[in-house]
């Protein structure tokens, strides 16, 4: 191999490592939630209606809903790229965001969207207000939240229905709940 092939080969290398850069930066940025609803907590949500099944026409349930009176604050759970925000099938009015660590947030059945609302979002901003847009009508009101990953997690894969998809969905109930328990972990520290 001559001097130019050498660099030629480290050059072409070095652009492979671009997309690995970029792919890290985003596995790396802090991911600190906020539950998508104003004033809610814990008991809003039933814990354990992830990956519920039957579930409607999308089969099983891919998140959790969080009920609270209709107009109440839909904020960001996380800070990241609003890559969609209007009017999406069952979801209704839908707001969906791509946050940190490869992660899209799904916030669905809005009645309004905040009307100054742009493409950046900081984890904690008004999104809109909880409704019953999409399948929810009729329903009571609350914010159905998923949490997908674009990077797969092949051991979560099971064989409850559509259980190939647990590679793409986490459970937002339990990052929710842990949120709490990491606040409280430096109190439980000694010294
Ligand atoms: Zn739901």
């Amino acid at each position: 191999m001559d001097e130019k092939q050498r660099t030629r080969g480290l050059r072409r290398y070095r652009w492979a490592l671009v997309p690995a850069i970029i792919l890290l930066i985003g596995y790396l940025l802090p991911e600190q939630l906020h539950i998508p609803v104003e004033d809610a907590q814990a008991h809003d949500w039933n814990h354990d209606t992830f990956w519920y099944a039957p579930w409607g026409r999308s089969g099983v349930h891919k998140g959790i809903d969080i009920f609270a009176p209709a107009g109440q604050s839909v904020r960001a759970a996380t800070g990241g790229i609003v890559i969609y925000r209007g009017s999406f099938g069952i979801g209704g009015r839908v707001v969906v965001i791509l946050g940190p660590r490869w992660r899209v947030h799904y916030y669905a059945h809005l009645a309004e969207f905040a009307p100054d609302a742009g493409i950046f979002v900081g984890g904690g901003d008004t999104l809109g207000t909880v409704g019953t847009s999409g399948n929810a009508a009729g329903k009571a009101p609350h914010l159905h939240y998923s949490i997908l990953t674009l990077i797969p997690y092949p051991w979560r894969w099971d064989a409850s229905p559509q259980g190939w998809k647990k590679m793409f969905y986490l459970d937002p109930s339990i990052r929710l709940l842990s949120i709490g328990t990491r606040a409280k972990a430096p109190t439980g520290r000694a010294g």
